[in-house]
């Protein structure tokens, strides 16, 4: 038999993810909590699922080759009207809005109806799994499974363990990672992440050789990329991810470690006050 997903929240992340456990040969059942989600979700992995085939570094690009592929994959994704349509599932991964009520509040209501080893993943990128994880019963088998954006083509899954996690959830989770073609790695709980906590570490920096001086940002995105190999140098990262994006990771960390280096930079902080956010609102460190 299949082994059956769910997925709660079919925005950017979750629709995605769905998608993904489609390709891997899984049953998936996604609930959102707005009705017309999912029929605007799926049109749009219709789209995407094209796309897909066309792309050497989509682990199942094979499986969406063809129109009856890509009907096939659609197909195994069904949208359930509230969380007990994910009472079957063998994994549950979560990825609605940022906040920690909600999440407590989707857990909280899936232990109602999910098998007690049901696993319990959540995609958030800054709240402790630890504290999402007390609205759980059974807490040992929630875990962070942190995606990255596309979910369909970035490669890494950092598996995140909290407090009360247990092994077998992390070893679970590092299954479904590989099952969904992805490279999981073990992280302990800690504010950012890997990914996050070099990345902004690295931008911070970035923007204080600016602020001294020492070189222009485009200088600076040149010696990123071409003396460390970077694909993107950090100005243009930065204007990627989006800068109130990544003022609040840094807010996160900083609040959390205390840390200086972790302190978002007056620059970055005058930018988001004059609404320069990046690619998203066509100006922010550079303009596009
Ligand atoms: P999104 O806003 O695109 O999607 C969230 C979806 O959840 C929406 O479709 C919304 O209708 C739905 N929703 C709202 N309340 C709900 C509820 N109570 N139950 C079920 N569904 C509900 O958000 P996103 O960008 O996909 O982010 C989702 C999660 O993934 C967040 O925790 C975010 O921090 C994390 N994340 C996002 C990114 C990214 O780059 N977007 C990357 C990594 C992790």
């Amino acid at each position: 038999m299949s082994m059956r997903l769910g997925v709660v929240g079919f925005g950017t992340m979750g629709s995605e993810i769905a998608l993904l456990g489609a390709c891997a040969g899984m049953d998936v059942a996604a609930y959102d909590a707005y009705p017309g989600a999912l029929e605007q979700g799926m049109k749009r992995l219709a789209k995407l699922a094209k796309m897909l085939a066309r792309d050497e570094k989509f682990f199942a690009a094979a499986h969406v080759a063809t129109d009856e592929g890509r009907e096939g994959v659609l197909a195994r994704i069904r949208a359930a009207t509230g969380l007990d349509g994910l009472a079957e599932c063998d994994y549950v991964i979560e990825a609605a809005p940022e906040t920690l009520e909600l999440k407590q509040a989707v857990f909280s209501e899936l232990s109602k109806h999910c098998r007690p080893d049901a696993l319990f993943a959540t995609n958030t990128s800054s709240i402790g799994i630890s504290e999402i994880a007390t609205s759980a019963t059974h807490p040992e088998r929630v875990v962070g499974m942190h995606f990255f954006n596309p979910p369909t083509l970035m490669q890494l899954i950092e598996v995140v363990a909290g407090l009360n996690t247990g092994e077998a959830a992390v070893e679970a989770a590092l299954g479904l990672a590989k099952a969904l073609g992805k490279k999981g790695i073990r992280v302990k709980e800690t504010p950012g992440f890997i990914v996050n906590r070099v990345l902004t570490a690295m931008m911070n920096e970035a923007i204080t050789l600016l602020e001294e001086g020492v070189a222009s940002m485009e200088d600076i995105d040149d010696a990123m990329r071409l003396g460390a190999g970077f694909p993107l140098g950090p100005f243009k990262l930065a204007d990627l991810v989006g800068l109130d994006v990544y003022t609040r990771v840094c807010d996160t960390i900083y609040q959390e470690l205390g840390r200086e280096k972790f302190r978002p930079p007056f620059t970055l902080r005058r930018y988001v006050r004059a609404g320069r956010l990046g690619r998203k609102t066509k100006l922010g460190f550079y303009k596009y």
